[in-house]
């Protein structure tokens, strides 16, 4: 052959290149299993003589990525095409869990899957537990984040996250000796088929260094951010596929690599293995996920992977922007952030250097473009929640971002000075800089001042937010406040985890309800059937032996399905008051040690979630769990009258076992302090009642079953606030035999026979009368709500109504009902079809 080429073959023309023009892949049983094979015994290089179940679930994944990928390029050139407005949805946590068998239920593909593989020998059932949990995320904020970009491509929204690909997820909890051991999670060791590393729009991030003005030729400004230490953002993409739709929108994961001259200098001076080290810090930005929720604290590095985020997200963005637009004029038209919390609001001043500093507008038209584009999510009422900064961490690490938040706030301050002229306190208190000994950055108030649409997540939130946190900026801005109550998917949360009950809902009423979840209250005339009300029971059943076997498996305890199910799985946390289901729990083995059992109820009462590491109270909370378990479990006078676990490793994966296969509901916390709570919403959807207080969306869901259908118990928010001032937790516990008791044993050790002292911490809070979560107020009204449901469990025929009225109301649950809300008030934007598969010729 000649060095110039094939002889035969004229110049190849580069301008003709036809390398994607394909047919579009199968979607029948035979393509899947053909693709299966090709990819497991050829790519994979594996026979029929591997034993391990990670390289079939490889194999199917990647033959459905296949299909993802096709669909995915359609939709991306219909967004091109079409030019619409667009979404960014930036998080620090997106909580995905796994996603084979979501991304076959939305491409209809698990029936042949499972067909496929079936004729091959192998079973999905099992290869489904090789996939391990991407844990990006803490618990109900990353969830969300999750359950949107779901919603969002179901309903043909042109929305992209954007987040951080950690190495290290949520850590994996177990428990030794009742106590919390956390392990790391290296979700990414046997590689990610879901995703696909862009290395072509690699960005390039500044850290460090200082601010230089100079002033051009023309006398223009000119501000340079120099001696920085760079590094680098490298994207890896992962497809989220609507329901049915063809639509494949994207969340984009951002990975830290050290640039390349890292080494250079050093290296040729004989600092080597100090030149690995800078490698090493710059990697570090997205080594690890902060496993705390609900709180901050403080560290350097989390800032860095704040700013890591909003800098390489908008560098994105505005690199693709450029590609068909040629100046900044449509931009505010085209474009919204959506920032998930505090977190990424380093955003509002990052868009204003790179607009400025970068693309040379100027101050007013930067702002005009920032203040039109930016909106904000606050997702807590926690004030130890709020990110606030040292000013001085803020000018070594950022010192240009600095230079900008100091003028954004001279601006915002000269404004409220003109509003309330003399009010100086007020001026103190709504700065975004807290001045004091150790001057901080408030980033929510950066977050609010940059943001024309601020958003709490249930009508309750929202309101206390507007009242209390926020009530200046609500006084100065009361139309960019707005509430969007929470969602959660109902592809994942009910039609995939629940195969039983999506084929009977989908038997009684067709599957409309899984594009459309309101659909669904049709099933409640069906609540009078006996008939439905048996196959209800059948698989309510089978979804309850399914998670006693889980709990037999990771607890060695035997739950008898025949018990109620009595569930509380979500983070550890005081305001969420495990601790009051754990007071109950005593107060319900004194009764069988009583003989108090007439018209007994048996019960197995499962608790799960993590504790953050750094959080003592936490974790003590859950060796108190286990301590108390141990000792029920044990007894031989309780048998089957009550059970006690503490499952861990609580995730997403696992809740899709627990949520099918619950009774009941605990969503317990101190009214006025869960923002919204969304696994409340997956227990409905799922046909568990609640047993709750009227707090988040707690509220909501009563509002729409009815309290006949919800136990309702404690004190309001309002009452919180009002009875804290007088609060007397001991008083209480002294006028209240059965909680004299709970304390007693308690305070005498029981639980701790060998581990003297060990829960006085515990009991000193109980006790104490500023106990900001006031726990002892809610007891009794909680023992009575928890006796109401006890009796209401007996009387079977009456539960059936009321779970399958709790599934049949949950319509308002599902986040697309959320997103829609979303685009309508926030975001605007059409939906945009995808191109059609069949490409014509170009
Ligand atoms: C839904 C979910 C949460 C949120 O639960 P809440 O009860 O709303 O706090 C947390 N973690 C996981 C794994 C979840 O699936």
């Amino acid at each position: 052959m000649s060095e110039k080429g094939h002889p035969k073959l004229k110049q190849c023309d580069p301008t003709n290149r036809r390398i994607t023009e394909l047919p579009p892949l199968g979607m029948e049983t035979k393509a899947i299993a053909d693709d299966f094979r090709r990819y497991f015994a050829h790519t994979l290089g594996r026979d029929d003589h591997c034993k391990s179940s990670h390289y079939p679930y490889k194999a199917l994944a990647l033959a459905l990525r296949d299909r993802l990928i096709e669909r995915w390029k359609t939709t991306r050139r219909a967004y091109e095409e079409s030019d619409c407005k667009r979404t960014f949805y930036l998080s620090l946590e997106f909580l995905m869990g796994r996603a084979l068998s979501n991304t076959m239920l939305n491409l209809d593909l698990t029936q042949q899957s499972y067909k496929a593989l079936y004729d091959l020998g192998v079973s999905l059932e099992e290869i489904r537990e090789s996939e391990p949990d991407a844990g990006l995320g803490n618990g109900g904020l990353g969830r969300l984040a999750a359950c949107f970009l779901d919603s969002c491509a179901s309903l043909r929204l042109p929305v992209r996250g954007y987040g951080l690909r950690y190495e290290y997820g949520m850590f994996r909890q177990h428990i030794a000796n009742g106590q919390q051991i956390e392990d790391p999670d290296h979700w990414l060791r046997d590689g990610n088929p879901w995703e696909l590393e862009r290395p072509e729009y690699v960005q390039r991030i500044k850290f460090g260094g200082r601010v230089e003005q100079g002033r051009d030729a023309s006398g223009r400004l000119h501000i340079r951010w120099v001696d920085t230490h760079d590094v680098l953002a490298v994207p890896y993409d992962i497809p989220i596929p609507g329901y049915r739709n063809n639509t494949v929108n994207t969340l984009r994961l951002w990975k830290a690599a050290a640039t390349d001259e890292f080494d250079l200098e050093e290296f040729h001076a004989g600092g080597y293995t100090e030149a690995v080290k800078k490698k090493n810090d710059a990697e570090n930005i997205t080594m690890v996920l902060y496993p705390n929720d609900a709180s901050e604290n403080g560290k350097e590095l989390r800032l860095r992977q704040q700013y890591f985020l909003a800098s390489a997200s908008i560098k994105d963005v505005i690199r693709e922007w450029h590609e068909s637009h040629q100046d900044f004029s449509e931009f505010a038209e085209k474009n919204c952030f959506q920032l998930n919390d505090t977190h990424p609001s380093i955003s509002v001043a990052e868009l204003m250097r790179q607009l400025m500093d970068e693309q040379h507008l100027g101050w007013d038209d930067a702002w005009a473009i920032t203040s039109h584009t930016m909106a904000y999510t606050n997702h807590t009422l926690l004030p130890e929640a709020l990110e606030r900064w040292p000013v001085r961490l803020f000018q070594q690490l950022l010192p240009r971002l600095l230079e900008i938040i100091y003028e954004i706030n001279a601006r915002f301050l000269a404004q409220v000075a003109q509003h309330w002229p003399g009010d100086t306190d007020r001026l103190r208190r709504i700065s975004i800089i807290e001045e004091g000994h150790e001057p901080m950055v408030r980033m929510a108030y950066l977050a609010i001042v940059g943001s024309f649409s601020i958003n709490g997540v249930a009508a309750l939130h929202t309101q206390l937010l507007t009242a209390g946190l926020f009530h200046d900026f609500y006084e100065l801005w009361p139309e960019r406040f707005n509430n969007k109550t929470n969602g959660v998917t109902p592809r994942r949360w009910l039609a995939a985890c629940n195969p039983g009950l999506r084929e009977l809902i989908t038997k009684s009423i067709g599957d409309d309800w899984i594009a459309n979840l309101p659909e669904i209250s049709q099933i409640e005339k069906l609540a009078d059937s006996r008939v439905f009300r048996r196959k209800w029971r059948d698989i309510k059943q089978t979804n309850k032996q399914r998670l006693a076997a889980m709990v037999k498996a990771d607890c060695d305890v035997e739950f008898n399905p025949e018990s109620l199910f009595d569930v509380q799985v979500k983070r550890i946390h005081e305001y969420k008051r495990q601790l009051l289901n754990i007071l109950h729990v005593i107060h319900l083995y004194n009764r069988i040690r009583a003989g108090d059992t007439a018209n007994w109820t048996n019960r197995c009462v499962l608790i799960g979630g993590k504790a953050a590491p750094g959080y003592v109270m936490a974790k003590l909370i859950i060796k108190l769990i286990n301590n108390v378990a141990r000792v029920v479990n044990n007894d031989p006078d309780v048998g089957d009258k009550l059970k006690v676990a503490f499952i861990p490793n609580y995730r997403v994966s696992a809740m899709e076992v627990i949520a099918p296969g619950t009774d009941l509901s605990e969503q317990i916390s101190t009214a006025g302090k869960e923002a919204s709570g969304t696994g409340n919403m997956k227990f409905m959807m799922n046909g568990a009642v609640t047993i709750g207080t009227l707090d988040g969306a707690n509220i909501e869901i009563m509002e729409e079953v009815g309290k006949k259908n919800f136990f309702l118990f404690g004190l309001t928010a309002t009452e919180v606030d009002t009875q804290r001032i007088h609060y007397d937790p001991n008083r209480i516990i002294d006028n209240d035999a059965d909680f004299r008791q709970v304390m007693q044993l308690l305070e005498c050790g029981y639980f701790n026979q060998f581990e003297p002292g060990r829960f006085d911490t515990i009991i000193e809070s109980i006790r104490n009368p500023y106990d900001p979560w006031m726990t002892a107020a809610d007891f009794r009204s909680y023992v009575e709500a928890q006796q109401r449901a006890a009796e209401a469990y007996q009387d079977q025929e009456q539960w059936l109504r009321m779970s399958i009225i709790n599934s049949a109301r949950s319509g308002r649950f599902s986040t697309d009902r959320t997103m829609q809300e979303y685009n309508r008030d926030i975001w605007r934007m059409q939906p945009v079809a995808p191109l059609p598969l069949t490409l014509a010729d170009p």
